[in-house]
């Protein structure tokens, strides 16, 4: 069959990567893809929301399946405008519609959702433009640290964290009122902080049964020892060591069984991922987020260790099946470091020229923003390549994903050296 995948970063060239493995595919589709995506598929000049162009990319393309990569065009709708289109109806689409979306789209929604259903996440209060001066009381009868985050989707930027009340005062006005984060920013959540150490969770689900994926953590800011401004994600692992069993059982029975009984209790029919991201206190679960898509870049790690054909667990997802699948994983490590332009997450160049050299054994390199033309493939966004490797230790995935990093050229590129140490001491534990 022929299938679409929509987006262009790390994590669609991951997806399509694994797609293009299963014998059940013909040919890969991706808007707008990248220089990697260009190599295994076959690219199409389209927004991922342009949602007129994409339903001719699917006709014309005799499409059978398509793929949400990123969180936007689920939150705009696209779930919802093939269901009510004659001609999309009946091809399935991997994602939730605008409904599901708003656990990711609206941080209040997510929030009650949550409380509604008894899943674990810190406490939280909302506030409004008409109800900052109860939310500047509210603050100055906490403590720090203040944790708070816009409302609406803000890029991964809309959550701030301050052990200053003043700061935090300031910024809650600058929020409701200065238009920080745009209507993004029109509500404001005050919540709790929570203590302890963030991995995700993934979860596959059909709107009723579900599959748990290898689970991941990564590292957001720029700097090592992770300090220095949030990005995208400069790296990941997988799998999560302090994440035992017992730890993964109690997060199914306490956020994934509720999650989606909640949602069918909403009248939500979830197809699609569910990435949970959570706080480990003490070995107990507490949710900080729900994203409605993959992360990026777990996704580099996540679909490595992933054995099981992924077009029959998506074709599953849409049938309703997933429980006649068992999922078969990689017991190997996966480490990935992002190979990031100078300058990001501030400003940063572009069209550099880069030098790629032939993957090594055990190592899959995974293009970000990167771009093919005549001269050769350049740079094309803050970050570039994905560098994921697999070992039996994770010591040796970490080396072998460095090793290469170090081989990719071009100016003033940078990544993380330290991806992967923080973990080292729970593997000599057990
Ligand atoms: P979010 O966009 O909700 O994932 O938040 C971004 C980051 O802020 C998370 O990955 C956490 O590192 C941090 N964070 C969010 N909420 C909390 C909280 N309640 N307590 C401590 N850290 C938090």
């Amino acid at each position: 069959m022929n299938i679409l995948v929509l987006g262009s970063g790390g994590r669609e060239h991951a997806l399509t990567w694994k797609l293009v493995q299963s014998p059940r595919c013909t040919q890969v589709f991706v808007a707008p893809g990248n220089a990697g995506t260009a190599t295994i598929a076959t690219n199409l000049p389209l927004d991922a929301n342009n949602f007129e162009g994409i339903k001719k990319a699917v006709l014309e393309n005799d499409i059978k399946l398509v793929v949400v990569g990123p969180e936007d065009p689920l939150v705009n709708g696209i779930v919802d405008f093939f269901k009510a289109d004659k001609q999309l109806k009946r091809i399935p689409i991997i994602g939730p519609d605008a409904k599901g979306a708003q656990l990711e789209g609206s941080k209040d929604f997510s929030k009650e959702f949550m409380l509604k259903y008894g899943i674990p996440t810190a406490a939280a209060e909302t506030f409004t433009p008409e109800t900052l001066e109860k939310g500047l009381s509210y603050l100055a009868n906490q403590k720090g640290p203040y944790v708070l985050k816009a409302d609406g989707l803000a890029a991964g930027k809309g959550v701030i964290i301050t052990e200053d009340l003043q700061e935090a005062q300031n910024t809650l006005r600058d929020m409701l009122e200065g238009g920080k984060f745009g209507k993004a920013g029109s509500k404001v959540l005050v919540e709790q902080h929570l203590k302890g150490i963030e991995l995700s969770v993934f979860v596959l689900s059909d709107g009723k049964n579900y599959l748990i994926l290898p689970e991941a953590k990564d590292y957001k800011r720029i700097g090592e020892g992770d300090t220095g401004l949030n990005t995208g994600g400069m790296g990941a692992v997988s799998p999560v060591p302090f994440a035992d069993a017992d730890f993964i059982n109690k997060v199914e029975e306490q956020v994934v069984k509720p999650t989606l009984k909640g949602l069918q209790e909403e009248g939500i029919h979830y197809v699609g991922f569910l990435f949970i991201g959570l706080m480990n206190d003490n070995g107990q679960p507490q949710v900080i987020e729900y994203n409605v898509r993959m992360g990026d870049p777990e996704t580099e790690v996540v679909m490595p260790r992933i054995k099981t054909d992924l077009v029959r667990m998506f074709m599953s997802a849409h049938k309703g099946t997933l429980d006649k699948i068992k999922l078969q994983v990689n017991p190997k490590y996966a480490v990935t470091t992002m190979v990031v332009a100078g300058g990001y997450p501030e400003d940063y160049k572009k069209g550099d020229l880069m030098e790629i050299p032939e993957a090594d054994k055990d190592a899959i390199i995974f293009h970000a923003g990167t771009k093919p033309t005549e001269q050769g493939v350049v740079t094309n966004g803050g970050r570039v390549i994905a560098l994921t490797a697999m070992g039996r230790t994770l010591a040796s995935a970490v080396q072998k994903s460095q090793r290469m990093a170090k081989k990719i050229k071009f100016k003033n590129r940078y990544f993380r050296k330290d991806i992967g140490q923080d973990l080292m001491k729970y593997v000599n534990k057990s």
